[in-house]
């Protein structure tokens, strides 16, 4: 059966609640996609094995499991706490993914948001560095 799992837009903090099975470990929600994630609409059977993600638009995304509530998170990590909500952005649902019985970290392109819980997280600072072990691509 399945349960409801509360996600926030990483830019205005919208939380939307999505139907889950629960099979799929959540890796983060940020606001672009990761490279090599291959992203489905929530719409979609994103539980199927082929897809890494979900890509929502914050407040539009429609689809039987998915829930716009009027709550919007004050989590420290949304980008634009102020901005009006829900405020029809893109986000992504990343899931954990295995290559070879390993997990697959994801390449920092940005300033990601991590889902929430997980200690201070470092936005933008003036010296934002890697976040964790795997290597930080300076551009
Ligand atoms: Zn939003």
């Amino acid at each position: 059966m399945g349960y409801p799992v509360s996600y926030y837009c990483p830019h205005c903090g919208a939380v939307v609640e999505v139907e889950r099975d629960g099979y799929l470990a959540d890796k983060s929600v940020t606001p672009y996609p990761l490279a090599g994630w291959a992203y489905v609409d929530p719409d979609d059977d994103f539980e199927a094995d082929d897809a890494d993600g979900v890509h929502f638009v914050c407040g539009e995304s429609d689809a039987p499991d998915l829930t716009w509530t009027d709550v919007v998170s004050e989590a420290d990590d949304v980008v634009n706490p102020g901005l009006e909500s829900p405020c029809g952005r893109d986000f992504y649902l990343s899931f954990v993914r295995y290559e070879n019985g390993r997990e697959v970290e994801s390449v920092p392109e940005s300033d990601y948001v991590v889902i929430g819980g997980q200690g201070p997280s470092s936005p933008r600072g003036p010296d934002a560095g890697p976040r964790g072990p795997g290597g930080f691509s300076p551009r």
